[in-house]
Order: C-alpha cells, then sequence, then structure tokens
C-alpha cells in the first residue's frame, strides 16, 4: 500500500527521540540528584517538592500488638485489622474490601464525609473484636493513608493543600486531615487515635523497611508514580534545625514532576501535555506511569495513519484520547503468537480497525516496545539518581561521606521497595527497568542493589507506622 515507507519513517523518528543510551541515563541520574538537593535546600528550589514526611523511624520488625489503618486514595477507601508478634513474624491481617465513596459525600461537606467513614471504621472494628479472643485493654492505634497533597505538620497531622481524583469537599481544604478524622471517630465513641498520617510511599518504605533493614527508598508505578526515601536529617536545609533522634528522616520527592533537560521528550509527549488538564505539570509521570503509555502509543499510531493510507478506512476511535488502556498496550507487547492475533483483536476492539495487515501488527507491537523501554529506563535512572542522593550508587555520591585513606567507597546492600501494578504485572516493563538499573550501576556495583516488590504497603504500612509510632510498642 501506499505510504508505507512513511510509516517506517514514522516508527523511526519515533526510536530516534525515544534513544535511551546509558550515557543519557546517566544524565538523567545525576539531574535526578541535583534536583533533590535544590528541593531539599529551599522551598520551591525545584520542580521536586521534597516534602518531609515527619517520619523518622522505620518499623524495624519487633512491633507487637494489634493495629487499625484506614486507606484513602482515589475513590475507594479500605480499613485494615494487622496482627503483629514480634520479630518480623508473619503479618496476620484481616481485610476490609475496598468500599467505594459514595458519590454525593465526594463533594459534600467534611462532616458528612468523616461521618461516614467513621461509621464504616466502628463497625469493622466491632465486627472484628467480636472474632477475636483477646478483649481490647488500650486505646487502639490507627495509621491514615491520605494519598492527596498534604503539608505535613507533625507525623500525624497535616494540612489538604487541594483535592484531587474527583473529590471537592471545599471545606476540608486547608484544614487539618487526622484532625477532622479524630473528631468523627470521637464522636462515634470509638476509642481510637490516629497515630500518623502518610502518604502511600511511605507505607510501601515502612513496609519494604519491616521485612528488610536496608531498605531506603520506596517507589510505586502504577496509574501514577511517586517515590520516597531516607535522608539525613542535617541535609534538609530547609528545615534547619530538624532534630531527629534517628538522625535521619523520610522525604517524600513527589517526583512525578521531576523535569530535566535531558529527558528524551517527543512531539507526542508534548502535545498529550498540551492536551493535559495539568499542562508544564508532572512531566516525568507523563513519560512512565500507568496513566499514560497508552495514550502515548494511540498518539503514534494516529499520525502513523494521518501521514499514510496504509490503514485505510479512516478510523474515528483512534482519535478518542486515553481510549487505549496501559493493559490493552502490554497484552500487544506481550503478543507472542505467530500472527499477533491478539494485536489484531485488541485493534479492531479498541479503534474498529478491522483487519491490520500482519507487518502493520509488527510495527504496533514495536511502538509499544520503544514506548515502554523509554519508560522503564527512564524509571531506574530515577531510583538510581535516589541512591546516588544518599552515596548508594557505587560513585561515592554528591552526598556521601568521603572515605578515609581510600579511593574506594565501601558499598552497602541496598533495597529498594517497589509496589504498583505496571511494575508488577507489566513484564517487559519490569525487565527493561532492572536491566537499565544494571547498566547504570555496573556490574561491580549492582549486585548490591536488589529491588523487592511488597504488597499493599499503602494499608500495611500504616499499621505498621501506627505500631512504630504508639506507646505500646
Ligand atoms: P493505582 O491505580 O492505585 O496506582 P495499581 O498500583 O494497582 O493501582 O496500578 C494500576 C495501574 O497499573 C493501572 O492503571 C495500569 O496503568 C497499570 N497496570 C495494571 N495492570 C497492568 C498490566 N497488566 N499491564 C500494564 N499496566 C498495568
Amino acid at each position: 500500500r501506499r505510504g508505507w515507507r512513511r510509516v517506517v519513517r514514522v516508527l523511526e523518528e519515533l526510536e530516534e527521540g525515544c534513544a535511551t543510551p546509558v550515557g543519557r541515563l546517566r544524565q538523567v541520574v545525576d539531574a535526578m540528584a541535583v534536583e533533590m538537593h535544590a528541593g531539599l535546600a529551599s522551598e520551591g528550589g525545584s520542580k521536586l517538592k521534597m516534602l518531609l514526611t515527619y517520619v523518622h523511624n522505620l518499623p524495624t520488625g519487633n512491633e507487637k500488638g494489634t493495629y487499625y489503618a484506614l486507606d484513602l486514595g482515589g475513590t475507594n477507601f479500605r480499613v485494615l485489622r494487622v496482627q503483629l508478634g514480634g520479630q518480623r513474624s508473619a503479618i496476620i491481617r484481616h481485610d476490609l474490601d475496598r468500599q467505594p465513596i459514595p458519590q454525593n459525600l465526594m463533594t459534600s461537606t467534611s462532616e458528612e464525609l468523616f461521618d461516614f467513614i467513621a461509621t464504616s471504621l466502628k463497625d469493622f472494628v466491632e465486627r472484628e473484636e467480636s472474632f477475636s479472643l483477646t478483649s481490647q485493654q488500650e486505646r487502639r492505634e490507627l495509621g491514615f493513608t491520605f494519598s492527596y497533597p498534604v503539608k505535613q505538620t507533625s507525623t500525624s497531622s497535616g494540612n489538604l493543600i487541594k483535592w484531587t481524583k474527583g473529590f471537592s469537599v471545599e471545606d476540608m481544604v486547608g484544614r487539618d486531615v487526622s484532625e477532622c478524622l479524630q473528631q468523627a471517630i470521637s464522636q462515634k465513641g470509638l476509642d481510637m487515635r490516629v497515630a500518623v498520617l502518610i502518604n502511600d510511599t511511605v507505607g510501601t518504605l515502612a513496609l519494604g523497611h519491616y521485612h528488610d533493614e536496608d531498605t531506603v527508598t520506596a517507589v510505586i508505578f502504577g496509574t501514577g508514580t511517586n517515590a520516597c526515601y531516607l535522608e539525613r536529617a542535617d541535609a534538609i536545609i530547609k528545615c534547619q534545625g530538624l532534630i531527629t533522634t534517628s538522625g535521619s528522616t523520610v522525604v517524600n520527592l513527589e517526583w512525578g514532576n521531576f523535569w530535566s533537560s535531558h529527558l528524551p521528550r517527543t512531539s507526542y509527549d508534548i502535545d498529550l501535555d498540551a492536551d493535559s488538564p495539568n499542562p508544564n505539570d508532572q512531566g516525568f509521570e507523563k513519560m512512565i506511569s500507568g496513566m499514560y503509555l497508552g495514550e502515548i502509543v494511540r498518539r503514534v499510531i494516529l499520525q502513523m495513519m494521518q501521514e499514510s493510507d496504509v490503514l485505510r478506512p479512516f478510523s474515528s476511535k483512534l482519535d478518542v484520547p486515553f481510549i487505549l488502556r496501559t493493559q490493552l498496550m502490554a497484552a500487544m507487547h506481550e503478543d507472542d503468537s505467530p500472527n499477533l492475533s491478539e494485536v489484531a483483536r485488541i485493534l479492531n476492539d479498541t479503534f474498529e480497525i478491522p483487519d491490520v495487515p500482519l507487518n502493520f501488527r509488527k510495527l504496533v507491537v514495536k511502538i509499544c516496545d520503544v514506548v515502554t523501554c523509554r519508560a522503564a529506563r527512564l524509571a531506574a535512572a530515577g531510583i538510581v539518581g535516589i541512591l546516588k542522593k544518599i552515596g548508594r550508587d557505587g560513585s561515592g555520591g554528591i552526598a556521601s561521606g568521603k572515605t578515609k585513606g581510600g579511593s574506594q567507597n565501601k558499598m552497602r546492600r541496598t533495597v529498594v521497595a517497589v509496589e504498583g501494578g505496571l511494575y508488577t504485572n507489566y513484564r517487559m516493563f519490569r525487565e527493561y527497568l532492572n536491566e537499565a538499573m544494571g547498566q547504570i550501576l555496573g556490574e561491580d556495583v549492582a549486585p548490591y542493589v536488589v529491588i523487592r516488590v511488597t504488597e499493599d504497603g499503602s494499608g500495611i504500612g500504616a499499621a505498621l507506622l501506627a505500631a512504630s509510632h504508639s506507646a505500646s510498642s
């Protein structure tokens, strides 16, 4: 058919635009470490917010007792009860199924919203405790995971900066989130204290650290992406006089908003950003996270179609933003049937393009590969950037202490806790990320850096932190 050569040219341009040779990844590593520095030096000093969490101590594995967690993010919330036996014994937990927040409460008042949450919490507590043999002696301790932007004022308090993800309970903006919850809990006559207020990355770090004390950073690759890590308290210049017994504290990067001129950006990225509700925001997230990868692929296919008549007749569905979910992109990418029948089926079901010729199906697989490869390799560079900032990348690090009498810094085992559907479910993303970690770190250092997948850190991690921040543990 006519235009085939132009289609191939579009692919070649995409490959060039998305290229991530190791040299370029190392520039991204450096940029991440530099931006982290800048964000710690002054408020607004970088696109990285580098938010303080006031979590100075992570769970050690010795926590004992029964703790609760409430996880509110997206449009669902969950309650958990976690029993800990000390000495890193198996976590026994009871899960409440995810419950949707009723639509009308998402735009109501904070009183109505938290009254609903506290009622569900009380019902859950009563039900769970009616099954348990021992009665509750002491006041219950709760970890609250609230995954909206919050300016923390202590480990257990913080003010809502703004709502996202469809919520608009306006009277809550600027107010202390855990105080709202605590009031509602008390009004229900439930004896429970909000012991910690955290976001989901901090929960993941807590769970990772509970299992393995060499865990120093946590990264989430899901619909969105974010990371947090353990920093030396005296490195946080913007908050002088931050005194912690441990000498360190957890910092939330909000790395979705990271930006550097070294990021390989294409016209598809520029257009996606311009058409988004938050242009110039979340630049790193828009190249990496599950919300966007399928959308980038759709834009490339659309471009190919517009430049040639390979895919005539014209299909209108190819015009619909975000119609290609990343799960489907992954399914096409991982189609190993000889005639790529899964690719054909998905292109037909999603875009209503029937009978896509085999050579074009191959091209689509290649597009998925290029887009995911870039995402995973940039994600790896981001992780190594964090390691570099804390002197765990084997290079001596910007912030690491000088070793006396020798040029070689002794490498320590370093664990990165990772969570999120993009990493756990998309094999090619995972493999490209792992491979790039090895390439950037080099074969001498890479064996010291371990990626460990945790599960449900946002819930269990909050309960663990409630345990390590309560008087009785
Ligand atoms: P959250 O929405 O809270 O981030 P998850 O961590 O479960 O929840 O991530 C879900 C996201 O992960 C989805 O929106 C999707 O982008 C991505 N994802 C899930 N499964 C797959 C898959 N099989 N292939 C590719 N991406 C996936």
